[in-house]
């Protein structure tokens, strides 16, 4: 039998192009989890569906790029720079990305922001009305379409719309906030009516599927059961299923002659030292500067520590056309520079900080040579740098200090220390307990959460929520 395709939907697709001629592309595949996820996943005969990232306007240049693409089974949404501002830059980013996160809506151009936000939502609203288009025009029947994130959350609607019969899945890889917050949001009832319209609705945690569920029956007065929210007997599944990584790929890695010659180099450079880690996009929700201030409230009273440990900050730049984020950037450095002037010496400064980031060989040999990894975030949908960090350690059983409100401290809380990331007390004390941490007691945390990084893997994740959705659909037919 041939196998059961898999359309999945995402507005980025998994490949940036660049163009060489008026009918010539340059295609690289990017591997980030979503991808590793679905190679996995061989049951599948799987095509994605996304935006390419570049604008195209011109036709030749868009049937190069269809053509290019479908080589890798990819096929593109076209969006012009109006909607891409309006919709992703706009809606997406500034409004749906801090508001799921609890950083609220744009405070500092409050009127502006209230007048362009009907504008943006219909941007948003006709962009996944595109995506709808495109997976329409390649939809066969039985084909499963999975929609992924915050920024197709009006997806399913318009997928239904058109053909209730096709089997709609959508997934939200960033927190779902608190029903009290989802409330400020003027479009709060569109978006949710939108997203029930689908089959099944999965999140990374029990908590952020419990939040969607209070939503809808607070706001939009439907029944929730302990299967999901129904409407006029219609059922849509609610489920939590926590992403994982390819953690195979990371253990092996550690076994290349590349990654162990740069584990070679930084075992050198911070000889004597013991060394903490961060690996984060340089974005507020990551609490790199409460992070930061933890680490000096640990040095100023632990005076003995000073030039015994280093901080080894990555602060993988991103949306640095954003003031806030050019801001955030700029504050991080004045800490970093005030830290090291107090605390450095002529040969060594307590925090090294980098803004860039590395490639894949580079990171996984940090993350195998360091001694403690900090993950401070103030709020994160999972944090897949956490599980790295934990997959990389088996033979240095360093210890993960995890902030509480990331995904993963609820599935890696066993074996972290967590934390509440804005009490600077309570991560400096922790920092001290971490580095100070008895071999036994370390290997008995890291062994915990590497049982459990090594048997949740992202392709596990893929294969659960596929056949999940398959199932949820055979129900529904038996209930009518
Ligand atoms: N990462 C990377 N290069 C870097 C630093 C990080 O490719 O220099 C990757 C890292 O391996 C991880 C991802 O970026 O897979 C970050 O995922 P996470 O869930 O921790 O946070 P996000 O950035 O998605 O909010």
């Amino acid at each position: 039998a041939s196998k059961q395709r898999l359309l999945v939907v995402a507005n980025r697709l998994p490949v940036s192009a660049v163009r060489h001629g008026e009918d010539s592309w340059q295609l690289e595949m990017s591997v980030g989890g979503l991808v590793t996820a679905l190679l996995g996943v061989k049951e599948f005969d799987t095509r994605w569906i996304g935006w390419a990232g570049v604008n195209v306007p011109d036709e030749i240049g868009q049937k190069a790029l269809a053509k290019a693409l479908d080589e890798k089974r990819c096929i593109p949404v076209f969006l012009d720079e109006e909607v891409v501002h309006q919709y992703y830059n706009g809606y997406c980013n500034n409004i749906l990305w801090p508001l799921f996160h609890y950083i609220g809506l744009p405070q500092e151009d409050r009127l502006a922001t209230t007048r362009s936000f009907q504008s943006q939502f219909d941007a948003y609203k006709k962009a996944n009305q595109l995506f709808a288009d495109v997976v329409n025009e390649h939809y066969e029947e039985g084909d499963v379409v999975w929609c992924h994130d915050y920024q197709l959350m009006f997806l399913p609607k318009c997928l239904k719309e058109r053909n209730s019969k096709m089997k709609v899945g959508w997934f939200l890889h960033t927190p779902f906030p608190s029903s009290e917050i989802h409330r400020m949001l003027p479009s709060r009832l569109e978006l949710l009516r939108s997203v029930l319209a689908a089959d099944l609705v999965g999140f990374h945690t029990y908590d952020y599927a419990r939040h969607f569920v209070s939503a809808c029956t607070r706001i939009l007065r439907l029944e929730g059961t302990p299967e999901g929210v129904e409407d006029q007997g219609k059922l849509t599944r609610i489920a939590a299923f926590p992403v994982g990584i390819d953690s195979e790929r990371f253990i092996k890695a550690l076994e290349l002659p590349e990654v162990q010659d740069h584990m070679k180099v930084l075992k050198q450079r911070f000889a004597g030292r013991k060394v903490m880690l961060g690996v984060d996009r340089l974005d507020m929700i990551k609490g790199i500067p409460q992070k930061i201030l933890a680490f000096e409230k640990f040095l100023e009273e632990n005076p003995n520590w000073r030039n015994k440990v280093v901080l080894l900050q990555i602060a993988v730049p991103t949306r640095t056309d954003v003031p806030e984020y050019q801001k955030l950037t700029s504050q991080v450095h004045e800490i970093v520079g005030r830290i090291n002037g107090r605390f450095g010496s002529l040969t060594a400064v307590p925090i090294h900080h980098l803004d860039r980031s590395l490639d894949f060989h580079e990171l996984c040999a940090l993350y195998a040579v360091t001694d403690v990894a900090l993950v401070t975030s103030l709020r994160d949908g999972m944090n897949l740098v956490s599980y790295e960090y934990v997959a990389c350690q088996e033979s240095k059983k360093g210890v993960l200090i995890l902030s509480e409100f990331a995904g993963a401290a609820q599935s890696l809380g066993a074996g972290a220390i967590l934390v509440n990331p804005w009490n600077v007390t309570e991560v400096a004390s922790s920092i001290g307990y971490a580095l100070n941490m008895p071999a036994d007691e370390r290997e008995k945390r890291h062994h915990h959460n590497f049982k459990h990084v090594i048997s949740h893997t992202a392709q596990e994740w893929a294969a659960t929520f596929v056949s999940e959705l398959n199932v949820t659909i055979v129900e529904a037919q038996l209930r009518t």
